[in-house]
């Protein structure tokens, strides 16, 4: 009899986290290694937030909350969603879990039965094929090419939708790209998604605060506002304060549907940790002073990155509008040979010898579900990513 159950047996571990573990293992092993494959900011989690979990601790708020977040937290959710989205939230519509991850995962898991569709905009981020795998789900794959800046198109979705499905996920900004959709975009799948009253939609809104050159940021349940009955909204303090290793992401929902997400919670994680929760509450309802600061040096990064890929021979890397990604093509470069003979057949090979060659750790676009592309996170310093891309050019310009 097998160890593994069937149900894990249909999912494959991340690839983002296992590019950034070979490339930690050759910098151990003494290799001048420059890591673009984490997705995490490189800032540091801001110090009035710190204190908050310091003066939480000294104040004994170690206890355990409500399974799915404490009413303190809730509250300074409902505040947020009315403040930045136009969203009117009560403190019952509100999830809260270790992350934005298993706020999705407690979604899905509370909703899919076997046989159930989620459709999923390719390039995805790497965890909704296969949290919709192990919730028993069947992951429908709809891509964005890259001439429509990797978005989802109206008549794309349409043709994609059947009976069985259950949710489309919309990730704006995206992961891996940095595609964000502009009101119009929304309010055009909005349209299509009126004509399907049983598809329920998840939009991650995880990099929301991290957008360029003014673009205005909304989410579709304030764009249609008549979808916000089957609109879950996820959001997190992950990204936007430098919190990825405290773990609080959190959703606004249908009352029906956040009961459901309880009950999972209640029954597996309780709730996240009462003290990174205390630190959420002073990022959402503290200062916001320190957002337009590290937004503009994401955009610095961003535009250093994206023209000197574009220097690169056989590389093209579209300008995206947010997030800390590029998503580069080297559509230039298959069929050419590496200077150890190595042919460049896909993004797979590419990632391989390019880590081999020059040290610079990427992620592979198969990974995403768009080849062939990959993906570059700039969450590092300007001198780094210069190095970086120097690098890069150095090795496509080695190919022949
Ligand atoms: N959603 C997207 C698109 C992400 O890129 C990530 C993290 O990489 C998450 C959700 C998960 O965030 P968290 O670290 O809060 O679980």
């Amino acid at each position: 009899m097998s160890l593994q159950s069937s149900a894990l047996a249909r999912v494959k571990p991340s690839a983002t986290i296992a590019v950034s573990a070979k490339a930690r293992a050759l910098a151990a092993a003494g290799r001048d290694i420059i890591g673009l494959g984490a997705g995490e900011p490189d800032f540091d989690t801001p110090d009035n937030i710190k204190q908050a979990a310091i003066d939480a601790i000294h104040r004994g708020e170690t206890k355990y909350t409500d399974a799915d977040g404490m009413p303190e937290l809730k509250k300074a959710i409902v505040a947020k969603f009315a403040r930045e989205n136009g969203l009117t939230y009560e403190v019952s519509q509100i999830h809260v879990a270790s992350g934005g991850k298993p706020v999705i995962y407690n979604a899905l898991l509370a909703t899919l039965n076997p046989g159930d569709e989620v459709l999923i905009p390719a390039p995805y981020w790497v965890s909704y094929p296969d949290m919709t795998l192990l919730a028993g789900g069947e992951p429908v794959f709809v891509t964005g090419e890259e001439k429509d800046g990797f978005k989802l198109r109206p008549e794309v979705l349409e043709a994609a939708i059947t009976p069985r499905t259950k949710w489309l996920i919309l990730n704006s900004p995206s992961n891996p790209t940095g595609a964000a959709y502009t009101r119009a975009e929304l309010e055009a799948l909005a349209e299509v998604l009126r004509r399907h009253p049983q598809v329920w939609i998840l939009t991650d809104d995880m990099y929301e605060h991290l957008t360029f050159d003014d673009f205005e940021y909304t989410t579709i349940a304030q764009v249609a506002p008549d979808l916000y009955d089957r609109t879950l909204t996820v959001n997190g303090v992950s990204k936007a304060y430098a919190m990825t290793g405290w773990r609080i992401g959190y959703a606004g929902g249908p009352k029906a549907l956040i009961d459901l997400m309880r009950k999972v919670a209640s029954q597996t994680t309780s709730n996240p940790s009462s003290v990174s929760q205390w630190a959420a509450v002073e990022a959402l309802n503290g200062t916001q002073d320190f957002l337009k600061p590290r937004n503009d040096a994401f955009q610095a990064r961003r535009d250093l990155v994206v023209s000197m890929l574009n220097q690169a021979s056989g590389i093209r890397c579209p300008n995206p509008e947010g997030a800390f990604y590029v998503y580069p093509s080297i559509e230039g470069l298959i069929g050419k040979t590496t200077p150890s003979g190595v042919v460049i057949d896909g993004d797979d090979t590419f990632t391989t010898e390019l880590l081999e060659a020059e040290g610079v750790a990427v992620v592979q676009g198969s990974a995403f579900g768009l080849s062939p592309y990959f993906r570059v996170s700039y969450a590092t310093s300007e001198a780094v990513l210069e190095e970086a891309c120097t690098r890069i050019q150095r090795f496509a310009a080695s190919l022949k």
